[in-house]
């Protein structure tokens, strides 16, 4: 008995096996949209650069002539 899952991108039905290389996809196509969409979402979080630029290094006091 085959078992059928609905493509996530379309909601084509696609067969869960061997014959289906892109499932749950029902194609290569929809499989890149849906991850291009998401790399996208991912991309496109605000980043957040709040990181001071403050790099002064930790000078020690040194001993100088007194
Ligand atoms: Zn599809």
């Amino acid at each position: 008995m085959a078992t059928t899952v609905s493509c996530p991108r379309c909601g084509k039905s696609v067969v869960w096996g061997p014959q289906s290389p892109w499932r749950p996809f029902c194609s290569e196509r929809c499989r890149l949209v849906d991850l291009g969409e998401w790399l996208d979402e991912n991309r496109r979080i605000p980043g957040t650069e709040d990181d001071l630029d403050d790099d002064s290094p930790i000078s020690e006091h040194s001993p100088g002539a007194h």
